[in-house]
């Protein structure tokens, strides 16, 4: 296929697990998800399937998890994971502590930080080694390529009551002035210096099929009531902003949650970068407000920016595979071009890869989970320097490369005696499988 589906609100927050209002992890009945797994020794953890996703009782702990009902924590937690709560919790890979995966040989892997335990589910013998390499790669590696993740151990958070911003303003007034630019601008020059980690959502842009005139769209949630000090720090905006803006509160991030919508659009192409600060600048706003307004467009379009940074910018980034850009950026930015007749195919999917060309002088990466399926450089522009480890591990995981997918580490080489040294030269998609 072609295009990927993605939502048009691209809103849908991220996965709550319920678990105890209080301290004791004993019985599981009484305060986690049909599905879970509990221990009665760690406060902070509890361990989900995917029949646990977007249920939950009213005593709520959150897990960093991704947006849409229609997506899983498989592909969602091996490609990084961002989350409206990403700001304040990380990503999703950070608030991973231990996965179990079936490797490409069969063999049963449990793996984290301190090491990983191998045991050959033929002869039930186990080996240990203190090599957390596994564990690296999968947290932010990408889905099908280091084994089949049967399970995943992530940190819970208390929940907290939120205050929500919808802020919503045409991008041109009545004079034909651009003031959608402004309100972005002034919105990201705080984003990018002193926005608390509390505040997270989404700056979006859109436009119907045949309009020049869009919207400029702020969705922000704040985690933690109103007046707070982290609240305050989006004070500078607020007298410009409010008269675009309506406030409401949440008595908690489940109910934020459950109430976002999805909705899916037809053919759609998506190209995605991360915005670092000094991404901002005028010319990036004239080819963003330039490509949105196009008059020759033939598209819906919607660019969804993805409030990173924060606490996200304060993990190592060696501490995963991401691309180290992550860990610099401010927005991930994923940008969906929709049509509805399959006959325009060619001619959109041409418009679409031109536009991304341009759109990629901005900025620095690519966040594995939203990208072009057209990425060309895709090996540096998901994961950086690290993708030289992750072709590594790799090879000493899945040496026949069994596992694949479309750019996907090691997807570019032969399968055979020296796969791992022959490129492809045709079309880039992997002979194995
Ligand atoms: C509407 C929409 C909203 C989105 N919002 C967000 C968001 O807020 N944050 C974010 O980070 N991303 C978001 N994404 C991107 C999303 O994370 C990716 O599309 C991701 O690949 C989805 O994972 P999946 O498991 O649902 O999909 P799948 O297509 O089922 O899986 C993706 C890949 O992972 C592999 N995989 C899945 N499960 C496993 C497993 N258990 N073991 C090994 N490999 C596995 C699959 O084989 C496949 O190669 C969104 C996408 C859409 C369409």
């Amino acid at each position: 296929m072609i295009s990927r589906r993605i939502s048009a609100a691209l809103l849908v927050l991220a996965i709550v697990v319920a678990a105890a209002n209080g301290r004791a992890f004993g019985n599981c009945e009484d305060y986690c998800l049909p599905g879970a797994r509990c221990w009665p020794t760690h406060e902070d953890i509890v361990q989900f399937n995917e029949s646990t996703k977007g249920r939950a009782n009213k005593r709520v702990r959150v897990v960093v998890g991704g947006s849409s009902h229609t997506v899983t924590i498989g592909g969602y937690t091996q490609g990084g994971g961002h989350s409206p709560i990403g700001r304040k919790f990380g990503l999703g890979v950070d608030n991973l502590l231990d996965v179990e995966l079936v490797s490409a040989n069969g063999s049963l892997a449990h793996a984290d930080k301190d090491g990983t335990t191998v045991t050959d589910t033929v002869t039930g013998l186990q080996s240990h080694s203190s090599n957390p390499d596994i564990f690296w790669a999968v947290r932010g590696g990408g889905g099908s390529t280091f084994g089949i993740i049967t399970s995943l151990t992530f940190k819970l958070h208390f929940d907290s009551k939120m205050v929500m911003i919808l802020c919503s303003t045409p991008i041109f007034d009545e004079q034909g002035r651009n003031i959608g630019q402004n309100f972005m601008d002034s919105f990201n020059q705080l984003l990018t210096t002193s926005l608390a980690p509390e505040w997270g959502g989404y700056e979006l842009i859109r436009v119907n099929q045949g309009e020049t005139q869009g919207n400029v769209i702020l969705f922000l949630n704040h985690y933690g009531e109103w007046g707070s000090p982290s609240f305050n720090t989006i004070s500078p905006v607020l007298p410009t902003f409010s008269q675009h803006c309506l406030f409401y509160n949440v008595s908690n991030f489940l109910e934020y949650a459950v109430n976002a919508n999805d909705s899916l659009y037809y053919r759609t192409y998506i190209f995605n970068r991360l915005l670092q600060r000094d991404s901002f600048t005028p010319r990036f706003y004239n080819y963003l407000f330039n490509m949105v307004t196009d008059p020759n467009r033939k598209s819906f379009l919607l660019c969804t920016g993805v409030l990173v940074g924060g606490n996200i910018n304060h993990v190592s980034s060696d501490e995963t595979p991401m691309n180290p850009s992550f860990r610099t950026a401010f927005v991930s930015m994923t940008c969906a071009l929709s049509w509805h007749d399959p006959s325009r195919d060619e001619e959109m999917i041409s418009h679409a890869e031109n536009v991304t060309k341009g759109f990629l002088q901005f900025g620095k990466g690519i966040f594995f989970n939203e990208p072009s399926v057209y990425q060309p450089d895709w090996k540096t522009a998901y994961w950086g320097v690290h993708y030289g480890r992750l072709l590594a591990i790799k090879r000493e995981w899945d040496p026949d490369n069994i596992l694949t997918c479309h750019h996907c580490v090691g997807s570019d080489l032969v399968k055979g005696a020296n796969f791992y040294d022959n490129p492809l030269s045709s079309n880039g998609l992997p002979i194995v499988g």
